[in-house]
């Protein structure tokens, strides 16, 4: 697939397979990576005879796309070749708009609350559907700002892919988004975050916390009896310390589940003078059994982390009015 590529990948194989120039195919790349143009016939500086090879020999995906917009959102509906259900969200906020892109088709982690897991096993996407969402997000909106790696599906299990796509995203002749506008958040693979930090790209990192002891933690998210929360939070301590990069973690507000004052002791004990930053997610409505806190217990939380200098912001859920909020996002064709 021709969104696989590198810039030089991309010039070795559209002079050795397609018989392209190599100035032609630095302009190939351009006009994908700087034009957000993915179809050939308008890559006007290319003659006919050219067009008609790479339409045959490095086509572009051709997905089936349905648009849900809200007034703060825009969630995209895609079903790939293979059938496979993949949604992306663009985010509207004041400045660049941000845009949350999926790593996998479904999910196999089964956490609790999360919608995504329910159809269970996942397939990779492939770079080139990664890249290819965010193309279709810097088309639609004309420059995106920051990326998410918070769609569907662990980025961590599918770490080659994600992070050839963020090497290719960073190309300064394409889309040239600088690390620092990317965030990956994972439930907590411990070992892909020593990868991610070995890779030494400087992209930010969330982790996926939402319960701060393991007996809770375990009946919310399966994966915390393979990495319990201490190896979780030893990996995120040495990520922030390593690359300079303050981690950010997630904690999903579930009512009577993980809100209550016991419970919020605990989260404090464990995030006391770590410097990670706490991102509340008043939980978004699943087919799964709980609810959300009260706005005023929500508000409780966020004062009784500041009361102990632990930063906290509470995140707003764009998008749940057509199920494109955090862990509404599935595989099920609607
Ligand atoms: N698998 C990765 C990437 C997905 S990010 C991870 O877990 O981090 C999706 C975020 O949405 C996660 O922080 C998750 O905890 C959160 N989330 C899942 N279900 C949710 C729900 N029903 N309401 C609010 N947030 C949810």
């Amino acid at each position: 697939m021709i969104l696989d590529f590198s810039l030089e990948e991309m010039t070795r194989f559209l002079v050795d397979k397609v018989g392209l120039k190599a100035f032609k195919a630095r302009m190939v790349f351009e006009w994908i990576y700087q034009k957000a143009i993915l179809d050939y016939d308008q890559m006007t500086s290319l003659h006919q005879s050219e067009r008609d090879l790479l339409k045959e020999k490095a086509p572009f995906p051709t997905w089936t796309i349905t648009e849900h917009p809200t007034k703060d959102s825009n969630k995209l509906t895609a079903i790939t070749e293979d059938g496979s259900c993949i949604e992306l969200v663009i985010l509207k906020s004041k400045a660049a708009p941000t845009l949350c892109v999926s790593s996998q088709v479904g999910c196999a982690l089964k956490c609790a609350f999360c919608e995504t897991g329910i159809l269970g096993a996942a397939r990779n996407l492939t770079t080139s559907e990664i890249i290819y969402q965010v193309l279709l997000a810097e088309k639609k909106t004309g420059g995106i700002g920051n990326i998410v790696l918070m769609g569907m599906g662990e980025p961590l299990l599918n770490l080659d892919n994600v992070l050839k796509a963020i090497s290719i995203l960073h190309e300064p002749s394409g889309l040239n988004i600088s690390p620092r506008r990317i965030t990956l958040s994972t439930a907590g693979i411990v070992p892909g975050i020593e990868t991610l930090l070995a890779a030494n790209l400087g992209i930010n990192l969330a982790i996926s916390l939402n319960a701060p002891t393991d007996e809770l933690r375990e009946t919310l998210m399966p994966i915390n009896k393979t990495y319990p929360i201490a190896s979780l939070i030893r990996a995120a301590k040495s990520y922030q310390e390593k690359s300079g990069r303050r981690v950010t973690v997630e904690y999903v507000l579930l009512r009577e589940i993980n809100d209550t004052p016991q419970i919020i002791r605990s989260l404090i004990a464990l995030l006391r003078r770590t410097g990670f930053h706490v991102n509340l997610i008043p939980y978004n409505p699943t087919s799964g059994d709980y609810k959300r806190p009260t706005l005023e217990r929500i508000n409780w939380v966020q004062g009784q982390l500041e009361a102990s200098h632990i930063n906290a912001t509470i995140r707003q859920s764009k998008g749940i009015d057509v199920s494109g909020a955090c862990g509404m996002l599935s595989s099920v064709i609607k």
